[in-house]
């Protein structure tokens, strides 16, 4: 059987090698003349950036890749753990350092804010157990088949569903836990992870701390681009074959007896005929420019998107000891800083900023004695803001903010400079709006408003990736890829009777 995949984002090539696996003849085609979408690199001048991701979680969903193919992952593929996670600045000089130790973070909490450590202890084991609650549930199974709640896990998760704290917002329940604002903040930033808003995102979303500090943060040796080239060079040696600059035009559908389909791709001009195609592409995309005259499920379509993001690609001149891998400089009136994203829909004055350096891990991704800023602040997903004004703005607040802070001229070690904002990422990757995550989650029914992996009205069609259920991120997007591979087996077994 013949599978044709569109797009060659993380999720597409995690489903190419699920679908190899299972002996069909598998081709990924990409628009781009590079692989990863979201998740690729970038050089300029001695400097090598990530262009998008930065955060590594649940590395074993990138490891069962291998394992699933019969490979040892570590011929392919190697990080390290964390043990600090992220430096926490504050206007008024507060540093925090998020040890991964979990121990150690609630007495540097301690120490720092006042904020008893026995609750944020509390706090992260509330946080694992609606993980451990909703996990396999929602991650990594589908939510449109009815065997997925035929199962004495569903059966617990409902009978516990008052756990998940779906009743209130992110932010009514920290602060309500906590008393130090700073806290709350840190606890808070969570939301955007899933480019959510945490006034409006249920508190289940508390979950995600316990990724971090649970299973862990972690950092591939090679840099984030790793997770891309290793997978691909795997699908590569299982036999998938891939092309690049290879933009599909349209899903060929076919009717009989008024059941649809599907029958092959439309790519450059030239027809491929394929027994199954799965997309990868942005659901919105998908539906509005390659299935133009087929019914289109408008609801979960005008969902609305996550956040987006503006990003500096810095090369600094100098290095700086009190930075690591991960830093965060807080805004200082968090709600107001979201109001602007999700209400207003343009950029706050005194934005949250966030670099990332990689070249404190891997020495190589920038000049002797110089660093890479991945600089970026979260901003509104792209419905025609004047964005050359908003980053112009935006550069210079942010300039200013990080000079303050880190008491020193910036503007002057900047010698390298790239911007990627959400019309970019739009145009580079086709994500709807520019959006990082698919849908936002600022709904306590999200998760039912994505769409499924699979199409209710075509034969043969599936659909992965971060604008698909379970969500976007490189977990969920790989996630999506172990759910479509089970529904193709399922439907092979089906075949096979
Ligand atoms: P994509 O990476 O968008 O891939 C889709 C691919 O399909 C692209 O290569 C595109 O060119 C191709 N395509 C589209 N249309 C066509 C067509 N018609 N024909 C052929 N090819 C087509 N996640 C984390 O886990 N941690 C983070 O720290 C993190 N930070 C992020 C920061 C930024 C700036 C961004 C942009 C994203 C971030 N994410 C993060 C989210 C994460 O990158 C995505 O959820 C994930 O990479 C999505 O992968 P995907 O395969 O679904 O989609």
């Amino acid at each position: 059987m013949k599978v044709g995949i569109i797009g060659a984002g993380i999720a597409g090539i995690a489903t190419a090698i699920r679908l190899r696996t299972l002996g069909l003849e598998v081709s990924i085609f990409e628009a781009n003349s590079y692989l990863g979408g979201k998740l690729s690199e970038f050089e300029v001048q001695g400097y090598r950036f990530d262009a998008g991701p930065s955060l590594f979680t649940m590395p074993h969903f990138v490891e069962e890749l291998f394992e699933v193919a019969g490979r040892n992952p570590k011929d392919y593929f190697d990080y390290e753990t964390l043990d600090v996670i992220t430096n926490y600045f504050y206007e008024d000089g507060t540093k925090i350092y998020a040890y991964a130790d979990t121990r150690r973070f609630a007495q540097e909490v301690e120490e720092k804010t006042g904020e008893k450590k026995e609750i944020v202890l509390t706090f992260l084991k509330k946080s694992k157990e609606k993980y451990e609650l909703t996990g396999e549930i929602f991650l990594r199974r589908s939510l449109h088949t009815i065997d997925s709640f035929l199962n004495r896990e569903t059966l617990w998760c409902i009978l516990n569903a008052y756990k998940l704290d779906a009743f209130r917002t992110m932010n009514q329940a920290n602060q309500s836990l906590f008393k130090s604002p700073k806290i709350v903040q840190l606890f808070n930033r969570y939301a955007t992870y899933n480019g959510s808003d945490p006034w409006q995102t249920p508190a289940t979303l508390n979950i995600i701390p316990h990724l971090e500090f649970g299973i862990g943060a972690f950092f591939p040796k090679k840099g984030m681009f790793s997770i891309t080239s290793s997978l691909a060079r795997l699908a590569k040696d299982l036999g998938v074959d891939f092309t690049l600059n290879a933009k599909v035009e349209q899903i060929i559908v076919k009717e009989n007896h008024s059941r649809k389909k599907v029958e092959g791709l439309l790519v450059n001009g030239e027809k491929y005929d394929f027994d199954m195609v799965v997309s990868n592409m942005d659901i919105v995309n998908t539906y509005q420019k390659l299935l133009p005259s087929e019914p289109q499920p408008t609801k979960i379509l005008n969902q609305p998107k996550s956040s987006s993001a503006l990003i500096f690609y810095w090369g600094i001149n100098r290095e700086f000891d009190e930075l690591a891998l991960h830093n965060i400089f807080f805004s200082q009136n968090y709600q107001q800083e979201f109001e602007h994203i999700f209400k207003k829909k343009t950029i706050y004055n005194d934005p949250t900023v966030y670099i990332n350096i990689t070249s404190k891990h891997k020495r190589d991704d920038a000049p002797p004695r110089c660093e890479n800023w991945f600089t970026m602040i979260n901003v509104p997903n792209n419905s025609g803001q004047d964005w050359d004004m908003l980053i112009a703005q935006s550069r210079e607040n942010i300039v200013k903010k990080l000079s303050r802070m880190l008491k020193v001229d910036l503007a002057r070690h900047i010698e390298v400079e790239q911007i990627l904002d959400p019309r970019s990422i739009e145009a580079k990757t086709s994500s709807s709006q520019g959006a990082l995550y698919g849908n936002s989650s600022n709904n306590r029914y999200a998760a039912f408003l994505r769409h499924a992996n699979f199409s209710p009205t075509i034969t043969n069609l599936f659909f992965c990736g971060g604008s698909v259920h379970p969500g976007g991120g490189i977990p969920l997007a790989l996630s999506s890829a172990k759910i479509v591979g089970d529904l193709v087996k399922k439907r092979l077994e089906v075949l096979q009777k």
